[in-house]
């Protein structure tokens, strides 16, 4: 995958660290745990960014997380990269729309309706290059006729936002803590996310610090403590993704 940072000076790419010690098997799969961890991580930063700057919100948070997530993914990504994660980020929800009986009562939106957000904001966000994405990933024309006014209202909420802590200089407000790396899911999550926390603090300040921790916790979930202002990564959820990868 390659990264592109928009709010940079200079623009520059580079490659992810080498990948030889996990082994799902192919690399398709392990491109596809990435993406999905990634775009969750994304979703995490969009609940530590309302708590730590007070953001209000209008709606759901956890939907206001999913559209920095999204936004994030277009935004820091060369258009192939971009395009890559955001397929197997809708098929992550896919795989969960499939597996489970939607909850209608839940903070989070049915996966169903986080697949179609997920990809009528990409698609938004550059329609003139990503039909054939919203085509291919069954976005309705109904749908796809609002999605760049939809992007626009996330540019002009997120985007707000983040050019708020946009840092020329760089900053270090975000800190790894806890990292765990005993399993091959593990050390896969510590690499992904401590070179992205790294690529953020290039671009961002945060006003408060905000840890990352990477660890067991006997469930396959994320989620961002206002407490300690943390986020948590679970060294199971890497597992628990490619176990219901989409083949
Ligand atoms: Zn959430």
């Amino acid at each position: 995958m390659i990264r592109f940072l928009c709010a940079a000076a200079a623009v520059f790419s580079f490659a992810l660290p080498a990948r030889a010690e996990f082994r799902y098997g192919d690399e398709q799969l392990q491109g596809y745990v990435e993406s999905n961890l990634l775009s969750v991580f994304y979703h995490e930063l969009g609940h530590a960014l309302v708590d730590i700057m007070e953001l209000p919100i209008f709606g759901q948070e956890e939907d206001a997380a999913d559209v920095l997530s999204v936004f994030l993914i277009d935004a820091f990504w060369e258009e192939e990269s971009a395009v890559q994660i955001a397929y197997d980020s809708a098929f992550g929800f896919q795989a969960e729309a499939d597996a489970y009986d939607p909850v209608f009562w839940g903070v989070h939106g049915p996966d169903q309706q986080r697949y179609y957000n997920l990809v009528c904001i990409f698609y938004g966000a550059n329609p003139d290059e990503r039909d054939d994405v919203a085509e291919e990933l069954g976005l309705p024309e109904e749908r796809a006729d609002y999605c760049d006014f939809e992007y626009e209202q996330a540019a002009g909420s997120w985007g707000t936002v983040l050019d708020r802590i946009t840092t020329e200089s760089g900053g270090n407000s975000m800190r790894m803590d806890r990292v765990e790396r005993d399993t091959d899911g593990a050390r896969l999550t510590a690499d992904l996310i401590i070179e992205e926390v790294a690529a953020l603090n290039r671009e961002f300040r945060l006003p408060a610090r905000l840890t990352i921790s990477i660890e067991a916790c006997d469930e396959a979930n994320a989620w961002y403590d206002p407490e300690l202002r943390e986020i948590v990564m679970c060294t199971e959820f890497a597992d628990d993704i490619a176990a219901n990868a989409p083949w």
